[in-house]
C-alpha cells in the first residue's frame, strides 16, 4: 500500500496544473474564463490553504453556455442511440484511465478519504457504461392498439438541461446525473459546487477528449446566487437537475417557476436505521457505523438516526461507540483514513454547533461532540454519537451531514415506525430484523423512497434512487433517469374508416 508521503506527492504534481490560472468555464468546446474574468478563491479543508482560483460565472456566462447547448442539441439528439452508446464508452474508458488523478484531486478539493475516493472514480465510470449501454433503449416507447386505432409511444429529448450539484462527492454525483442525460440525447450546461469544482473541470475535459461534439456538455463555475440561480432562470433551458440542500430545492423550484421548467431534486435526509433485537446485532452494527461514520457523514443516505429496540439500546449503542471510537481521522490521502476534513470551515462550524445543541437539549454525548485536531489544522470533527436523544429534540429532527449518529429508543414496531416517519425528510430507510414478516410490514409504511432490509446502502443502478417528502421530487437510476430527461409523445393510427362527427355543411 502507498504511503501517505508518496500520496502527497502524487497529489501535488496532480494539482499542480491548478496553480497556472483559473480554473477555467467550458463552453461551446473552448475553456474560457468568465466574461468579466471574475474568479473565486478555492480552499482544500486539509489546511484551509488555496488550492486554485475557478472562474466566477455569472448570467452572461451561462446565457453562453445555454445558447452553446441550444445549438449542439439537434444534432446530438438526432445521433443514432448505438453511436451515442461507443461515445459514452469512451468517456468511461478515459474516467478509469485517469481515476488516480481524479481520486487523488477530489480527496484535497473535498476533505474526503482516499479509500472511498478511488471507488468514487470508478463509480463514475461505471455510470457512464450503464447509461452508454441504455442509450439505444432511450427512444422506446409502448403499442397501446385498440379497435379502430393503434397508438404507440415514443420519447424525444428534453433538449438543453441544467445539472447543478453539491460539494460532497462531485465527480460520482455529476457523472450520475449528465450520463442519462447525454444518453438520453439531452445537451447540458453543468454548475458545479462552489466549494468543490476541480474534478467537474476535468470530467468535462475527459468527455471532450473521448470524442464529445462541442457544446453538447458544457460548464460553467460560480457562485449558486449568480451562476446557479441564472441557470434556473434560462428561457432555453428546459429542465434542472439538482442535488443539494432541500432549502436550496424550494428556492430553485421558484426561480425555474417563471420558464415552466421541470425539476428533479435529490435533496436532504434523515435517515433512520430501525434495529429490532430479533435482528443479527454485529451486521447490524457494522452496516450503521459504515453508514454515518463513512464519507464524513457527509452523504444524503447517511443512517443518521439509530432507532433501536428498547431491551437491547444500551448495548447496542456500546457496541457502536465501541467501533467508531476505532475509527481513524486522519488526513485524506492517508490510505488508513476514515473521517478526513468537513468541506469548508463553515460546515465545520454547523457541525459543532450540533454538539452544543445537543448538551442544551440534554443529550448524552456518548462518543466525540468536538471538533479533532487533525493533519493540517483543518476542518475535522471526532465521530460521534448522542445518545438518549427524544424523537423531537433538534438533533433528531435535522440534517447535520457530518459523523453524527442519534440514537433513539423504541418500544414497539409501531413506535419505531411512527418515530422513522416523523421528520420532514423521506430519502432512505434502514430495517434489521430476521422477522420476515416484520421487514414487510416496517417497509411498506415507511416513509422513504428506499429502503434496505438487512443491509446498507448498496446501489443497484436499474432501480430507482430518490426520495419522499422534502427529500427530493423524482427518481434517477434505470430508466427512471430517461423519464426525466424525455418527453412521451403518443401518436394515434387511424386503422378503420371509423365516423367522424360532421359539423356545418
Ligand atoms: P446546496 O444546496 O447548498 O448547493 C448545491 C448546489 O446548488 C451548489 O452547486 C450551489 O452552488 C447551488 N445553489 C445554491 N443556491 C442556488 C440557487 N439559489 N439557485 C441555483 N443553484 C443554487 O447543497 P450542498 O451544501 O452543496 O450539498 C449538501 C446537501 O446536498 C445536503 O443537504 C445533502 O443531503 C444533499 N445531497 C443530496 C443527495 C441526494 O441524492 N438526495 C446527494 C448528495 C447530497
Amino acid at each position: 500500500m502507498p504511503t501517505l508521503d508518496e500520496n502527497l506527492k502524487k497529489a501535488d504534481a496532480y494539482l499542480a496544473r491548478f496553480k497556472d490560472g483559473p480554473v477555467l468555464n467550458q463552453i461551446a468546446g473552448e475553456a474560457v474564463p468568465a466574461a468579466d474574468r471574475g474568479t473565486f478563491e478555492v480552499i482544500s479543508p486539509i489546511d484551509l490553504k488555496p488550492i486554485a482560483r475557478a472562474a466566477r460565472g455569472t448570467a452572461g456566462d451561462i446565457d453562453q453556455a445555454a445558447k452553446a447547448a441550444k445549438a449542439a442539441f439537434p444534432e446530438w439528439a438526432a445521433m443514432p442511440g448505438k453511436d451515442r452508446k461507443k461515445l459514452l464508452h469512451k468517456v468511461a474508458d478515459a474516467i478509469v484511465a485517469r481515476a488516480e488523478e481524479i481520486a487523488f484531486v477530489e480527496c484535497v478539493d473535498t476533505g474526503q478519504a482516499h479509500r472511498f475516493m478511488a471507488k468514487a472514480a470508478l463509480r463514475g465510470a461505471e455510470n457512464f457504461r450503464f447509461y452508454a449501454d441504455k442509450a439505444p433503449e432511450a427512444r422506446d416507447g409502448l403499442a397501446l392498439p385498440t379497435e379502430g386505432q393503434f397508438n404507440y409511444t415514443t420519447r424525444v429529448p428534453l433538449g438543453p438541461v441544467g445539472v447543478i450539484t453539491p460539494w460532497n462527492t462531485p465527480f460520482m454525483l455529476s457523472t450520475w446525473k449528465i450520463a442519462p442525460a447525454l444518453a438520453a440525447g439531452c445537451t447540458v450546461v453543468h454548475k458545479p459546487a462552489e466549494f468543490s469544482p476541480l474534478t467537474a473541470r476535468l470530467l468535462v475535459e475527459i468527455a471532450e477528449e473521448a470524442g464529445l461534439p462541442k457544446g453538447v456538455w458544457n460548464t460553467v463555475n460560480g457562485l449558486g446566487e449568480e451562476a446557479g440561480k441564472a441557470l434556473t432562470e434560462h428561457p432555453d433551458i428546459r429542465a434542472i437537475a439538482f442535488v443539494g440542500e432541500s432549502a436550496t430545492g424550494s428556492a430553485i423550484m421558484a426561480q425555474a417557476a417563471p420558464t415552466l421548467k421541470r425539476v428533479h431534486f435529490e435533496l436532504g435526509g434523515k435517515n433512520p436505521v430501525i434495529v429490532f433485537k430479533d435482528a443479527d446485532l454485529d451486521r447490524a452494527a457494522e452496516a450503521a457505523v459504515f453508514m454515518i461514520y463513512s464519507l464524513n457523514g457527509e452523504r444524503c443516505t447517511s443512517s443518521s438516526r439509530l432507532l433501536v429496540e428498547a431491551e437491547i439500546y444500551d448495548a447496542f449503542t456500546a457496541k457502536i461507540a465501541e467501533k467508531a471510537k476505532a475509527i481513524k481521522i486522519g488526513h485524506p490521502l492517508d490510505p488508513d483514513t476514515v473521517i478526513g476534513p468537513l468541506i469548508h470551515p463553515t460546515h465545520q462550524e454547523k457541525v459543532v454547533s450540533y454538539f452544543e445543541l445537543a448538551r442544551e437539549e440534554g443529550v448524552t454525548v456518548a462518543l466525540g461532540g468536538k471538533a479533532a485536531d487533525g493533519p493540517g489544522g483543518g476542518c475535522y470533527v471526532e465521530p460521534t454519537l448522542f445518545t438518549g436523544a427524544r424523537p423531537d429534540m433538534r438533533v433528531a429532527q435535522e440534517e447535520i451531514f457530518g459523523p453524527v449518529l442519534t440514537a433513539i429508543a423504541f418500544k414497539n414496531e409501531e413506535e419505531a415506525i411512527e418515530i422513522a416517519n416523523g421528520v420532514r425528510y423521506g430519502l432512505a430507510g434502514y430495517i434489521w430484523t430476521n422477522d420476515v414478516g416484520r421487514a414487510f410490514r416496517v417497509s411498506n409504511q415507511l416513509d422513504a423512497g428506499m429502503i434496505w432490509v438487512n443491509s446498507e446502502n448498496v446501489r443497484h443502478l436499474p432501480s430507482p434512487f430518490g426520495g419522499m417528502k422534502a427529500s427530493g421530487i423524482g427518481r434517477d437510476g434505470g430508466d427512471y433517469s430517461f423519464e426525466f430527461y424525455m418527453e412521451t409523445k403518443n401518436v394515434a393510427f387511424a386503422t378503420q374508416e371509423h365516423r367522424i362527427s360532421k359539423l356545418g355543411g
